[in-house]
């Protein structure tokens, strides 16, 4: 039996150089609270990301939970299902009701079509998602928000580093968020940031993320804790040194993907956006028409030891959780790819011979 291959497979530095990274913290025994590796990793995210404001979380949920109290909004948010559970939770643990709109067939996004006919007088802002690390419509989404008073939260967690004609996918919005989990692009164990364009926003989102404390004597907000810790900025450091070459080494892997598996009758590919500078986050297959269906494939890889996802499956909307409330088949665009999508293995060290080989157990009919 051949080794297992999971979707993904955590980047990490050198052990050594990790570990000099956080020698420093033996010393200064300050571990977290806005330490130095947690200064030192936000003004190098700022850099990279080309954004002027950025706060650090503990996680990509949390900043996302955090940047939405901070806007303060109330009533209906307008989002769409097809996105890891997360985006969803954030908005109804805040209190607000999600309504669900349908993705565009082209890259997974929201339908900026349909958006304008949710708006009611109680919706205050639109959550899309940057679904796999293809970009939103941004313009159609800012010229609603304009219209109608509306903020707008980009779930930025797959979109590290993208950029659209040389603009950073953090430009857009009111607010950007990104996930630093294990499991992507670029990661800080656990970790995630808010990347936004009012100066006045960072006092709030960081004192909210710290027990709403605003001084030494006083605590102006209810806050919670998601702070970011000085070993999960030194992770950060470390591998922001590296992720252009992770990035690169995705490609790789990814056009040998587009290689095998391009034209074949009922495949259907994500392709590149105009414009668009990708980080290769994700590799989705559409299976559409072909010889057998999605859950074929994934069972005769998982029996080769090869374990595949199907990101976005079941939709938010039709999770136990959500399901008495809303209805799957009110999103049916959404619906159709969350029945035909498998996410196959992708990350930076996935050697060309095993995507040969997925390809083959794919193609082997
Ligand atoms: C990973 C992810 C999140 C949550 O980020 P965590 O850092 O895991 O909390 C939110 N939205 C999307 C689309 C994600 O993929």
């Amino acid at each position: 039996m051949c080794e297992l291959i999971q979707v993904t497979r955590s980047s990490m530095p050198k052990f050594e150089e990790y570990i000099e990274e956080i020698k420093e913290l033996w010393e200064s025994h300050w571990l977290t609270n806005m330490g130095i590796k947690h200064e030192q990793l936000k003004t190098a995210l700022s850099c990279y990301l080309g954004v002027p404001n950025i706060s650090l979380f503990t996680n990509g949920h949390l900043a996302l939970e955090y940047v939405i109290e901070a806007f303060d909004l109330s009533g209906q948010v307008i989002t769409s299902p097809f996105t890891f559970v997360s985006t969803t939770h954030a908005i109804v643990r805040n209190g607000l009701e999600p309504v669900f709109c349908d993705i565009n067939p082209e890259n997974f996004t929201i339908d900026t079509d349909r958006i304008e006919e949710l708006i009611t007088e109680k919706t205050t802002a639109i959550i899309p998602v940057h679904v796999y690390g293809n970009i939103c419509n941004v313009r159609e989404i800012a010229r609603i928000a304009r219209k109608y008073h509306l903020k707008v939260i980009y779930d930025a967690a797959h979109a590290f580093g993208v950029t659209l004609n040389g603009t950073g996918v953090a430009d857009f919005g009111d607010a950007s968020m990104f996930s630093f989990h294990a499991t992507k692009v670029f990661n800080t164990i656990e970790g995630g940031a808010v990347a936004f364009q009012n100066d006045e926003l960072k006092y709030l989102l960081e004192s909210l993320g710290n027990f709403g404390i605003t001084g030494q004597d006083t605590v102006a907000h209810i806050g919670g804790n998601a702070k970011m810790n000085e070993f999960q900025a030194a992770m950060g450091i470390c591998n922001l040194r590296h992720v252009d070459e992770e990035i690169e080494k995705r490609k790789a892997v990814v056009e040998r993907y587009v290689e095998r598996l391009r034209g074949v009758k009922g495949i259907k590919l994500n392709s590149l956006q105009d414009g668009v500078e990708s980080n290769y986050a994700y590799f989705p297959v559409f299976f559409d028409g072909f010889q057998v269906d999605r859950d074929e494939i994934h069972a005769a890889l998982l029996k080769e030891n090869i374990v595949a996802r199907k990101y976005f499956y079941p939709l938010t909307n039709d999770f136990e959780c959500y399901r008495k409330q809303f209805n799957c088949e009110d999103t049916p665009v959404a619906k159709y790819f969350a029945d035909k999508v498998l996410t196959l293995p992708l990350y930076a060290d996935l050697d060309l011979k095993d995507v040969d080989r997925i390809c083959n157990i794919i193609l082997r009919r």
